[in-house]
């Protein structure tokens, strides 16, 4: 279905979130809305001043909330291949989804205590690797949702110069864990019909003759060693994990890496790393 004058065709216009200015998108960012219904979320997030372009139900209904050439405040705090703040060149598309759920003397339930059908849930370790969301499970996302979303991406992709498709919580490590392990990015990566653009922000391991850099699960010295690089091999910087400085979300050493620009192996610390070209 096609999209005129920045909304999808077959969307809802029934609730609105507040906007900030022109967006010209280079990326989709998909989150959930750790809710129940979308127009208790939408109320939430006005209250806020945060607000996604889309968000979608689990029957499948898609909302518009806000044209894809405006400017919502979805991701806060993020970077990603060396660029900060995704709000202001992505497009937010949002499930309507609680996120995170526990199993508890033989019944799920979310994170606000709500019992969750046990074919709704899945188990699932956050490939962000901290401790807390490893062996818990995750609101399953519905095959309307999925296929709701997987057209809306195709729409969009086919409407701007859209370069990728990124979760939130690749973009906000230690910030945020949605979409989380229940969501396949598969099918949205292959909407994008030439990715490699996605490689420009690499770098070279930097380290004594006879050292390694440690390939760690999570962004910290104390999470477990999965791995290492030697001396001068080349790594992609996918995302800097933030942190907690002055109240204030800051960018960490720590950092989401692949080998190849696109499979993520777990993290390093960027002290070890330096830049490979001038990533114009
Ligand atoms: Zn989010």
């Amino acid at each position: 279905m096609p999209i005129d004058d920045h909304v999808y065709v077959g969307a809802s216009r029934k609730h609105k979130v507040k906007t900030y200015g022109t967006l010209v998108p280079s990326y989709i960012t998909l989150h959930y809305t750790m809710g129940g219904t979308v127009s208790s979320s939408v109320t939430h997030l006005n209250k806020k001043g945060y607000g996604y372009n889309v968000i979608i139900d689990r029957n499948g209904d898609i909302c518009q909330t806000a044209p894809f050439n405006r400017i919502v405040r979805h991701a806060g705090a993020s970077n990603w291949r060396g660029w900060n703040n995704l709000n202001s060149f992505s497009i937010g598309i949002c499930f309507a989804n609680y996120g995170p759920c526990y199993l508890k003397n033989g019944v799920y339930k979310n994170a606000y205590g709500s019992t969750m059908d046990a074919d709704d849930v899945v188990a699932g370790d956050h490939y962000n690797g901290k401790g807390e969301y490893q062996g818990i499970y995750w609101e399953r996302f519905t095959d309307e949702q999925l296929q709701s979303a997987l057209d809306v991406t195709e729409a969009v992709v086919q409407s701007y110069q859209i370069r990728d498709v990124v979760r939130h919580d690749d973009v906000s490590i230690a910030r945020k864990v949605d979409t989380g392990p229940a969501l396949d990015l598969a099918p949205f990566h292959d909407l994008i019909d030439d990715r490699s653009g996605e490689k420009i922000y690499k770098f070279k391991v930097v380290v004594a003759a006879g050292d390694t850099l440690s390939l760690r699960k999570s962004y910290s010295g104390t999470s477990p060693r999965i791995g290492s690089f030697n001396n001068g091999q080349e790594v992609y910087v996918h995302s800097y994990a933030y942190r907690k400085y002055n109240k204030k979300w800051i960018r960490s050493k720590w950092c989401a890496v692949s080998r190849n620009g696109f499979d993520r192996v777990g993290f390093v610390s960027s002290s070890y790393l330096q830049p490979v070209g001038n990533f114009v």
